[in-house]
């Protein structure tokens, strides 16, 4: 493991990489948006310094705690609304326009890398987004606004119009099942890369920070860019400490 403190370091090394790379994969946490105003969960000041988060069991056990998990989706909802993507986020759409990365995985659920220009297709939601609503039973979707709007005229948390099911905000709880689907495409991302770049993220959150293990044992160069260690550190090839925008920067002008 090579640790670049200085952020000049960190910019080159990091171009090196890249330019020596033919598929990047970028893997990205709730750091790559602090700079657009949505706080992380373990710095300083971070959600979980605010509240505890609803367990999936206690969503499905009790109508009280499926309200108070509304509100706070609704809540969210609005305040991703209302920012912007950073140079983070351009930087990796620039990537991933010009061919070299070929997916963003990301555990964010605040859409900012698709704000930025990432097109769908190439951004895995390993945790889902924060944008949507589905039955927990047959899949049926609908939207935030119908489940507010239930809410307000009944009192009650929505249920499926189709099965009665239990319905939920697409994000993927403490607790809840992860989608397959975006399972097993991180994973194939993973194997397929070789050069895995993990971007603001304490890689502590599994199943999420198992993906970049796959890589590494893949044989991918693994390079992580945080602020402050990471769990994974010690198998990285290189280790990027700066700010995600000082040092992503440059790349979101292509
Ligand atoms: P985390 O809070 O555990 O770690 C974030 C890391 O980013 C920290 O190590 C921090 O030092 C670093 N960081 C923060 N701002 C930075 C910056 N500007 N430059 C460099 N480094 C910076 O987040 P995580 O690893 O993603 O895991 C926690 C879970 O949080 C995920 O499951 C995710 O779903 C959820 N989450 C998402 C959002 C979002 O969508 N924006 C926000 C909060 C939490």
């Amino acid at each position: 493991m090579r640790v670049f403190e200085e952020v000049d370091a960190a910019r080159t090394r990091l171009g090196e990489m890249i330019a020596e790379a033919s598929r990047i994969v970028v893997f990205t946490g709730a750091g790559i948006s602090t700079e657009s105003g949505i706080p992380d969960f373990r710095s300083p000041g971070g959600i979980w310094s605010k509240m505890k988060p609803i367990m999936f069991d206690e969503f499905m056990a009790s109508e009280e705690t499926r309200l108070e998990d509304w509100r706070r989706r609704f809540k969210m909802a609005r305040e991703f609304t209302a920012v912007a993507p950073n140079a983070g986020h351009r930087a990796i759409a620039a990537l991933l326009a010009s061919g070299r990365a070929g997916a963003v995985i990301t555990q964010n659920i605040d859409r900012l890398h698709q704000r930025a220009g990432a097109h769908d297709a190439a951004v895995v939601e390993l945790h889902g987004n924060a944008f949507g609503a589905a039955c927990l039973e047959c899949g049926l979707e609908t939207t935030l606004a119908a489940a507010e709007k239930t809410i307000a005229e009944t009192g009650r948390a929505p249920r499926c119009t189709a099965c009665g099911g239990i319905v939920k905000s697409t994000i993927i709880s403490f607790g809840q099942p992860m989608p397959a689907d975006a399972m097993r495409r991180a994973q194939a991302e993973a194997r397929d890369c070789d050069l895995f770049l993990a971007i603001g993220s304490s890689l502590v959150v599994y199943p999420a920070a198992g993906i970049p293990l796959v890589a590494k044992q893949a044989g991918a160069r693994f390079a992580i860019l945080n602020r402050e260690a990471t769990e994974l550190d010690p198998l990285a090839d290189a280790v990027l400490r700066g700010g995600i925008g000082e040092v992503l920067g440059p790349f979101a002008l292509g």
